[in-house]
C-alpha cells in the first residue's frame, strides 16, 4: 500500500510565492541554490519519498522488534528505505560544504523533510547522523570536526542524542549518568540512560552516542553537565573500527507508534569501560545539546504537520469516491441519488477543518524555516535567531497536539473503514502520539514560551511580531476586512494574557504561590498565540493567492481558492478562542492548587 500523500504545490506556494525565496536562494551563501535547483530537489525527493522511501511503512510497524544479545535486526524493508535516502545523498542536503555537505538554505532542508518525514516518520528517525555532526564541527575541538563529524557523514553512521534517564525526563538536569576524567578529553562514563531513539540497530556500521552526563563534582541540575562523544565502537587513529565499546542496549521499548524505530535503554561502563570524549568545555553540556534538541524540536513540528497533511489529502480522497446518502438537499425523497460523501455538510466541515489546520501548520515551521535562511543571511541582525526561538515552541508544542488531534477527524471521515489497518490513518494517529511527548511535552513548550521566550526577552520579540501582525490587520484588502479585524481583536486579546501572566508571575515574588496561576495558563497561552501567527500567515497568503485567481487557470484555479477559503476558515474556527482563554487566565485564582489530591 503506497499510503503517501502529498501536497507539493503548497510547499512550492510556501516558498516561491508567499516567502519569495528566490530573493535570497542563488545567492552567497547558497549561491548552489537557484529557483529552479530547489524546485527540482523539491519534485525529486517528492517522487522519491512516494515511491521509495514510504515504502517500509507498513512492514517497519507491524514487524515486532528483538533486542537479541544486545542487537536489533532492522527489516531489510526498512534498509532499503534508508538505502534510497543516502544513496541519493539527501543527507548531505543540509550540512555545511566544508563538512563535504550541499549547504542547502534552511528553507529548503525542511521543505525536502516534510517528504521523508511524512511519507516514513520512524525510518527518518535513523537519518540524524548530520545533524550530530553538525553540532560535533561546531562545538568540538579541531580536532573533533576532522574525525567524528567527518566519519559521521563519510561512512554514513547513525548517531543518537542521549538525555533521558529513568529519573529524568522533562527534569533532564536530575540526571545521575557521570563522567570519570581519565587523560586529555577522555572520560570514562556510568549509567543508564532510557528511551534513546536509534540506541541500537544494524543498519550502521557505528553508532555515536552524543551523550549528557555529569563530570565528578559538577554541580547539580542542568549546569552541571558536560556532553560526551561515546561511541559504540571505538576508532582506530586510521579510522578504522575498533574495539566494541562499553555501551549496550540493555532493554528495547515496545511502543504505541513509530514502531519501526528503535528506542532503547543504553546502559554505560557495566562490566567494561564506557569511553566517552568531553565535547568542547565542561558543565556546557546542557547549551551544546539545544543545537540537537532545537533541530529536533523542528523536526516534530514538521512531521506532525506532514501527518496531518497526508492523513487529511487520503480523508479527502476517500470522500470523493465513497457513496453514501442522498444529498441533504433532497433527504425526504427515497429516490434521489445517493452522493459522495464530500456533499455532505458535515463531511465538507471536517475536511475543511483539517485542509486549514494542515495548510496553517505548514505555513507555521516554514516561516520558522525563513528565520534560519535569514540568520545566515544577516549574521549580525539578531532578531531571526530571537523569532526562531519564539516561533520553536509553537512549530513543537502546538502543532504536534492540534495535528493529533485533527487526525481523528481524518479518521472520521472513513467512517468505520478507518479504525481498520486498509488506511493508514489509525497508523498515522499511532505515529504522532509521540510528537508531544518527546523533546519536550506541550507543558515544557508552553513554559519554555512564557517564561523564557516572552517573558526573559521582556517582550521585545513577541512586540516585533505583534508589529508584524498589526500592520497587515490595517493594511491588508478590503476583502478580507472581516477576518483582519477578527485578527486584530484576538492580538488585543493575546496581549492582556500575556500581561496577566507577567502579573502573576511579579507577584510571587512576594508570594510563591502565585506562580500557579501562570503555570495554569501557559499552554493555552502557547494555543492563543500559535493560533494567531497561524491566523496572520495564512490571511498573508489568501491575499496573495486572492490576487493571482483572476490570471489563473487550470489547477491554479481551484489552489487558490482554496487557499483563501482556507484563511477564512481559520480565523472563523481558531480565533474566537483567544478572548475565552484570557478571560479564563484574567479570572484565575488557582483554586485547583488548593484542592487536596484525595478529590481527583
Ligand atoms: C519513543 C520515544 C523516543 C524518545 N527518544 C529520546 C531520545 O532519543 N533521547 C532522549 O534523551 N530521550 C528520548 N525520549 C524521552 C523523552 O524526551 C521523554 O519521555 C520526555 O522528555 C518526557 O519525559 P518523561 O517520559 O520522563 O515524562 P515526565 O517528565 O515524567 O512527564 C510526565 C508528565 O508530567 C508533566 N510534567 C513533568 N514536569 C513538569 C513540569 N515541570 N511542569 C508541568 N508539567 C510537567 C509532563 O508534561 C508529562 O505530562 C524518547 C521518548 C520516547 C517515548
Amino acid at each position: 500500500m503506497n499510503h503517501y500523500k502529498t501536497n507539493l504545490r503548497d510547499i512550492e506556494f510556501n516558498l516561491f510565492e508567499f516567502l519569495k525565496v528566490g530573493d535570497w536562494y542563488g545567492t552567497a551563501p547558497f549561491d548552489a541554490f537557484d529557483e529552479d535547483t530547489a524546485g527540482d530537489a523539491l519534485r525529486e525527493v517528492e517522487r522519491l519519498s512516494r515511491e521509495e522511501f514510504a515504502t517500509s511503512f507498513v512492514e517497519a510497524d507491524r514487524t515486532e522488534l528483538e533486542l537479541v544479545d544486545g542487537k536489533i535486526a532492522l527489516p531489510d524493508s526498512v534498509k532499503a528505505s534508508l538505502d534510497s535516502l543516502y544513496d541519493g545523498d539527501w543527507h548531505l542536503l543540509g550540512i555545511d560544504p566544508d563538512l563535504g555537505g550541499f549547504g542547502a538554505p534552511g528553507s529548503l532542508r525542511w521543505a525536502t523533510s516534510e517528504f521523508f518525514v511524512g511519507a516514513n516518520p520512524g525510518v527518518f528517525l535513523y537519518a540524524s547522523g548530520g545533524l550530530m555532526a553538525k553540532v560535533i564541527a561546531t562545538e568540538g575541538t579541531k580536532e573533533q570536526k576532522e574525525t567524528w563529524a567527518r566519519w559521521l557523514i563519510e561512512n554514513r553512521w547513525g548517531a543518537t542524542m542521549v538525555l533521558t534517564e529513568p529519573d529524568a525526563g522533562s527534569d533532564v538536569g536530575a540526571g545521575t549518568s557521570k563522567a570519570i576524567h581519565v587523560e586529555g578529553d577522555t572520560y570514562h562514563l556510568e549509567g543508564v540512560k532510557r528511551f534513546i531513539t536509534s540506541g541500537e540497530n544494524d543498519y550502521f556500521d557505528n553508532i555515536v552516542h552524543l551523550v549528557l552526563a555529569r563530570r565528578e563534582g559538577g554541580e547539580p541540575g542542568t549546569k552541571g553537565l558536560s556532553m560526551f562523544i561515546v561511541p559504540k565502537y571505538l576508532v582506530n587513529e586510521d579510522g578504522s573500527l575498533g574495539e566494541r565499546n562499553g555501551i549496550y542496549a540493555t532493554s528495547l521499548e515496545h511502543k504505541m507508534g513509530i514502531r519501526g524505530s528503535t528506542t532503547t535503554e543504553l546502559t554505560m561502563g557495566t562490566d567494561e569501560p564506557c569511553v566517552g570524549y568531553l565535547v568542547g568545555g565542561v558543565h556546557e553540556g546542557i547549551r551544546q545539546m539545544f543545537l540537537v534538541i532545537e533541530d529536533a524540536r523542528m523536526m516534530i513540528g514538521v512531521k506532525s504537520a506532514a501527518t496531518l497533511s497526508t492523513g487529511y489529502l487520503n480523508a479527502l480522497a476517500y470522500a470523493g469516491e465513497r457513496v453514501q446518502s442522498p444529498d441533504m438537499a433532497q433527504m425526504a425523497d427515497k429516490t434521489a441519488p445517493k452522493v459522495a460523501i464530500i456533499r455532505h455538510p458535515d463531511v465538507r466541515r471536517m475536511l475543511m477543518l483539517q485542509k486549514a489546520y494542515s495548510e496553517g501548520l505548514r505555513a507555521l515551521w516554514m516561516y520558522t524555516a525563513m528565520t534560519l535562511d535569514k540568520m545566515h543571511l544577516n549574521p549580525d541582525d539578531a532578531y531571526w535567531a530571537k523569532l526562531n526561538d519564539l516561533l520553536l515552541p509553537m512549530v513543537k508544542g502546538y502543532s504536534s497536539e492540534k495535528a493529533y488531534e485533527l487526525l481523528a477527524t481524518s479518521l472520521q471521515v472513513f467512517g468505520g473503514a478507518g479504525f481498520t489497518v486498509d488506511y493508514p490513518i489509525e497508523q498515522y494517529i499511532r505515529d504522532a502520539k509521540i510528537d508531544t511527548l518527546y523533546e519536550g511535552t506541550t507543558a515544557i513548550q508552553g513554559l519554555d514560551l512564557f517564561f523564557r521566550k516572552i517573558a526573559r526577552d521582556k517582550g521585545q520579540t513577541l512586540m516585533k511580531l505583534a508589529e508584524q501582525i498589526l500592520e497587515y490587520v490595517t493594511g491588508g484588502s478590503d476583502e478580507l476586512s472581516v477576518e483582519r479585524h477578527a485578527l486584530g481583536a484576538a492580538l488585543e486579546q493575546l496581549q492582556s494574557h500575556v500581561g496577566v501572566l507577567v502579573g502573576y508571575s511579579m507577584a510571587s515574588m512576594q508570594e510563591p504561590k502565585e506562580i500557579y496561576k501562570a503555570g495554569l495558563h501557559t499552554n493555552t497561552l502557547l494555543e492563543s498565540l500559535s493560533e494567531i501567527v497561524i491566523a496572520w500567515l495564512l490571511l498573508e497568503q489568501a491575499e496573495i493567492a486572492a490576487a493571482k485567481l483572476p490570471e489563473a487557470t487550470g489547477s491554479d484555479t481551484g489552489f487558490y481558492t482554496g487557499k483563501v477559503a482556507s484563511a477564512r476558515f481559520f480565523v472563523k474556527d481558531a480565533l474566537p478562542k483567544v478572548a475565552i482563554r484570557t478571560a479564563a487566565a484574567q479570572s484565575e485564582d488557582a483554586w485547583l492548587m488548593d484542592l487536596p489530591d484525595e478529590a481527583f
